[in-house]
This record gives C-alpha cells, sequence and structure tokens, in this order.
C-alpha cells in the first residue's frame, strides 16, 4: 500500500496548480490590458503582465531548489475566474463600466494568488524550504501590490464616473447637498 502523502507532497501539488495558473494568466492579462480603455489601467495590465513572466520563471527557480522537475498541473480555481472575466467582457457595457468590470475581474484574480501564495510560503517556512520560502514571498509581495494598484485605480475615478453615468441625477443631489453644506460650514474643511 503506497504511504500518505505529506505536507511536502501538497506543497508540490500547490507549486504545480499555482505554476499553472499563472501561465493562464498571462493570456488573460493581455486580454484585459486590450479591453481597457483607460490608459493608465491598460498599463497597469500589461506591467503586471511582465511581472508574471518573471513570476514563471521564479516558479521554476522554485522546483528546480526543491529538486523537482517544472511542471503544471491545470488549475480550475483560476479556469473558473477567467471564465467569468471573459464573459464580461462579452457584455455590452459604456467604457468606463466596463473598465470597472476589468478591475473587478483583475483583483478577483489577484485575490486568488495572494491566497495560494500566502500558503505556499507559510508551508515553504514551516518545513524550512528558506530558498524557496523567499521566492515565493517575492512574488506574492507582487500580487499584493497589482490588487492595491488595481485598487487605486477604481477608488481614483474610474468607479466614480461609471456610477455617476448609473446616476446622473442623484449626482446632481449629492453635489447640491455638498455646495449648500460648504456654504454653511465655512471652516468645515472639506475637500
Ligand atoms: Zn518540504
Ligand atoms: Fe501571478
Ligand atoms: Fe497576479
Amino acid at each position: 500500500m503506497a504511504q500518505a502523502g505529506t505536507l511536502h507532497d501538497a506543497f508540490i501539488a500547490e507549486l504545480r496548480d499555482t505554476y499553472d495558473a499563472e501561465k493562464q494568466l498571462t493570456k488573460a492579462l493581455a486580454k484585459l490590458a486590450k479591453a481597457s480603455s483607460n490608459p493608465t489601467l491598460r498599463q497597469a495590465f500589461e506591467s503586471h503582465l511582465e511581472e508574471t513572466h518573471t513570476q514563471i520563471t521564479r516558479l521554476e527557480q522554485v522546483f528546480e531548489s526543491l529538486d523537482e522537475k517544472v511542471r503544471g498541473k491545470h488549475c480550475d480555481g483560476i479556469a473558473g475566474i477567467i471564465d467569468e472575466g471573459k464573459s464580461i467582457m462579452q457584455e455590452d457595457f459604456d467604457e468606463t463600466t466596463m473598465d470597472a468590470c476589468l478591475i473587478a475581474a483583475g483583483q478577483r484574480a489577484e485575490h486568488y494568488e495572494m491566497a495560494a501564495y500566502g500558503t505556499l510560503v507559510a508551508w515553504a517556512q514551516a518545513m524550512g524550504h528558506t530558498d524557496a520560502a523567499k521566492l515565493l514571498q517575492q512574488t506574492l509581495e507582487e500580487e499584493k501590490a497589482a490588487d492595491k494598484k488595481l485598487s487605486g485605480l477604481a477608488d481614483g475615478g474610474i468607479n466614480q464616473r461609471a456610477a455617476d453615468a448609473a446616476h446622473p441625477d442623484e449626482d446632481e443631489e449629492l453635489v447640491a447637498v455638498a455646495s449648500s453644506a460648504r456654504k454653511s460650514s465655512t471652516k468645515a474643511g472639506r475637500r
């Protein structure tokens, strides 16, 4: 009878899954970039695509550091997230709304990766695979930064412009409320 698998076996399996996820994401990020109207958003997807190539190389280094063959195993999780992103891209939305949706799709992928790399780093550290842990940590930081950049773009205008297009009347009311509030409190220090 075969021996029960260990955490090391689970770790290698997760690495293969993540290696495949990164490869799927290179194609998906190129599509997200192409579908973006906002040039800064397109740039964000393009630069994360560049990073993703580095992350793939880094995973190859991790396999090597463990004397394991470089191998991927189909990642169903990211495939599902990418499929959902694809169906959103087929919808007929105005440009800013589509950009907001592309950010949403991108952030789902980044969070999935953050979860995967968070586990990989923790397991590598627990088993004393120090070189692997360092490499995986670098990628984890890049995924977090990519996620933050997307949040910054959403909060920095894309969501609000999409919201204004969705609710033009309410927006006028909000502006009216804001300007009467400004008149009534001169040193409130609002932006
Ligand atoms: Zn191990
Ligand atoms: Fe990645
Ligand atoms: Fe990523």
